[in-house]
Parts: C-alpha cells; sequence; structure tokens
C-alpha cells in the first residue's frame, strides 16, 4: 500500500517522501488504519519492521488539524535512552515539513538536559517521547500537566516491565485524561502486558505481525 492512500496531510506526505519511504511495510498497513480511525491499539511487532512510523505517523497526522497550542498532545514512553534518541531523530525527520515540536526527555545524562526539558514541558511541546524514572522526576517536580492529552504510546511495553518500569508507568499514567487513544507495542505478549493492557486500553484492536 502507498503512503499517499491513507489520505494524510500534505505536509506529513512530504516528510514521508523526503525520508524515502514508499510503500507502507505490513506492520503500518495494519496499524495506521485503526489509529486513524481512533482505535485503541495494542501490536505484537518487533524492531526493524517500521513499528516507530506506524505510531508516529497517525500521530502526528492527527496533531496537524488537532494541535492544541501550549499543551503536549502526544506522550511516548520507551525503555531506554537509545530509544528516545532514536524515535526523536525519526519523528524529526517525518515531520520535518510541520509546525509540530517534539523533545526527547530521558535520563543518564548528569541532569545537563533538565532545565531544557522542564521548559519544553511547561510551554507544551506537541510530542514528547519520554523514559519512565525522567518524566516521573519531572511530574515530582510538579509543573508538568496532560490535561489536552490526545495519545499515548507505550514502545517495547514488555522490555520496560522487565526493567522494573511498571509503578512508574502506573504513576504517569495516572495524570492522564481518561479520555486519549492509546496504542501499546510489545515485542511479546506475556501475562503481564495482557494485564497492563486491559487496565489501560479501551476496546482495542489486536494486531499481530
Ligand atoms: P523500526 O522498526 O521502526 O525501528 O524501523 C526500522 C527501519 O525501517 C527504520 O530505519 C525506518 O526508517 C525504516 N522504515 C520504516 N518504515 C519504512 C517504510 N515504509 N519504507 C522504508 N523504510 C521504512
Amino acid at each position: 500500500m502507498r503512503f499517499t492512500e491513507f489520505g494524510f496531510h500534505p505536509d506529513l506526505l512530504e516528510g514521508i517522501e523526503a525520508s524515502n519511504y514508499e510503500n507502507a511495510t505490513p506492520v503500518q498497513e495494519k496499524v495506521i488504519p485503526p489509529i486513524l480511525a481512533g482505535k485503541d491499539i495494542i501490536a505484537s511487532a518487533q524492531t526493524g519492521t517500521g513499528k516507530t512510523a506506524a505510531f508516529l505517523l497517525p500521530v502526528i497526522n492527527r496533531l496537524l488539524s488537532h494541535r492544541i497550542e501550549g499543551q503536549v498532545g502526544a506522550l511516548v514512553i520507551v525503555p531506554t535512552r537509545e530509544l528516545a534518541i532514536q524515535i526523536a531523530q525519526h519523528l524529526e525527520g517525518l515531520s520535518y515539513f510541520t509546525n509540530l515540536s517534539s523533545i526527547a526527555v530521558y535520563g543518564g545524562n548528569d541532569g545537563s538536559n533538565f532545565v531544557a526539558e522542564k521548559k519544553a514541558l511547561q510551554t507544551g511541546t506537541d510530542i514528547v517521547i519520554c523514559t519512565p524514572g525522567r518524566m516521573i522526576a519531572h511530574l515530582n517536580m510538579g509543573y508538568v500537566q496532560f490535561k489536552q492529552l490526545q495519545f499515548l504510546v507505550l514502545d517495547e511495553a514488555d522490555r520496560m516491565l522487565d526493567m522494573g518500569f511498571s509503578d512508574d508507568i502506573n504513576k504517569i499514567i495516572g495524570t492522564l485524561p481518561a479520555k486519549r487513544q492509546t496504542l501499546l507495542f510489545s515485542a511479546t505478549m506475556p501475562d503481564k502486558i495482557r494485564q497492563l493492557a486491559r487496565k489501560i486500553l479501551v476496546d482495542p484492536t489486536e494486531i499481530n505481525i
């Protein structure tokens, strides 16, 4: 399926073209339509399948017409700083021709990025990609609010639970509006992922690749 068939915003199509993507990968073909239709999803997808763009593209597309100035529109929670940086770079490429803002918020940088992250969270960056512990550190400072959040994405959810981030994730989700679209990606689907899914997803579409 070609990307021109999804009905994406022209500014997003320009970013897709500049990234040299022509056809959607199988995971993108299955995942993008239900996200565009407003559904929660739970998808088992491995790295290298194009899963990052599978959630970034519909999120960018929605925010292009529904972004709210000064508010975080989408929160992407990932297990590691490497993945946060990688997704942020991917996002920058795909959203290059749009006016959307984004930031990666992650630990392990001796706190030197904390002030810039704080400012971005206070002024409401459109898309925030974070690791759990670092977001908790910001939440504990009291200035983060996700009142108008439209999307929550959990990427590599099984890895996050294996790394012991369950409490942090639950705490972050507790600060989000109940009315939102939630997208859960996990390489494997053990019981603890199913339990999490039952708690945070509403009538999800399940996608297995
Ligand atoms: P991911 O599985 O999200 O880590 O993506 C793996 C790689 O595939 C990344 O380098 C992406 O830039 C690339 N990619 C994602 N979607 C497409 C596509 N539709 N066509 C070509 N390359 C893609």
